[in-house]
């Protein structure tokens, strides 16, 4: 009896601790996040440094859109480099609460760490992407073959825990890493790229703020909505750091921060894009390019 209650305690002081170290880099998710103005969005550029778009909005945030190339106005939310062990859940509960799904862009050597999560991901009807077995620019942009064979490895890792594989992946860093040879080869072997065309800018080193993440977004979808395009939106649940380390540096300390960011920019995402009339959508072999 007296030892079970020891084991209680224990994991109630594991579980206070570990509020407390994330409580360090945390921002209050409760905290509203309060949209710019329409003129203050007007003034302001969004940093699409990811896929090379420089944006600037001019039309007014609040009028509702028609868009005669996607009709029923879907929107995707990818989330890319997980799974991870604490982000990943913090998100899905979020999508639990909206009723609503969105695109894993999952990682293998993650896959490995956190199997119970990937279970999550699939079990809450969501979809996955395949984003290589290593992230590891280096090796996979070293050939065409080595790329594929990180895709086939990272849906082994997908495969031996969901039974299935993917056909869709999306290329570390996005599809402008990749010339015709490598394009032809996966198309070759049954693979299709998917890009995105708003990014949170949520990698920032420097650190991003929830208010920041939440006007990068916003602003790319009124950007992508006057090009008639259907928005594919770039967030990440994953870090590829390891949590185990003495000190961090300022660098991966902000990394950590910037999911924290997200976690706390979404439900005012999400709520603006139900809003504006679109549906969640999830990634298929039907979804139009990015670009
Ligand atoms: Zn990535």
């Amino acid at each position: 009896m007296i030892h079970k209650y020891t084991v209680a305690s224990l994991v109630v002081l594991a579980l206070l601790l570990t509020g407390a170290i994330y409580s360090a880099t945390a921002i209050d998710p409760l905290a509203k996040i309060t949209p710019q103005s329409p003129a203050v969005a007007q003034a302001s550029t969004t940093d699409n440094t990811d896929n090379g778009h420089q944006t600037k909005v001019d039309i007014d945030p609040q009028a509702k859109s028609t868009n005669s190339n996607n009709p029923v106005k879907n929107v995707y939310l990818t989330f890319d480099d997980g799974p991870n062990s604490h982000y990943t859940g913090l998100i899905l509960d979020i999508l639990k609460k909206y009723g609503i799904r969105a695109s894993f862009v999952v990682v293998g050597n993650a896959i490995e760490k956190n199997p119970e999560v990937l279970k999550r991901i699939v079990h809450e009807g969501h979809c996955l992407i395949n984003h290589t077995y290593s992230h590891d620019y280096k090796k996979i942009y070293s050939s065409p073959w080595v790329f594929l064979n990180d895709l086939q490895l990272c849906n082994q890792s997908i495969a031996s825990v969901t039974g299935s594989t993917v056909t869709i992946f999306r290329a570390p860093g996005g599809p402008s890493n990749l010339n015709n040879s490598y394009f032809d080869l996966l198309s070759k072997h049954g693979y299709k790229s998917i890009g995105w065309n708003v990014t949170s800018a949520d990698t920032d080193p420097k650190g991003v703020s929830p208010e920041a993440i939440y006007n990068n977004v916003i602003n790319g979808v009124l950007e992508i909505e006057k090009m008639h395009r259907a928005p594919i939106i770039l967030m990440h649940d994953g870090t590829e750091i390891n949590l185990g380390q003495a000190t961090l540096d300022p660098a991966v300390r902000n990394y950590i921060s910037n999911r924290e960011s997200d976690v706390a920019a979404l439900p005012g995402i999400i709520e603006f894009l139900q809003g504006r009339g679109y549906t969640f959508a999830i990634v298929d072999a039907q979804t139009p390019p990015a670009w």
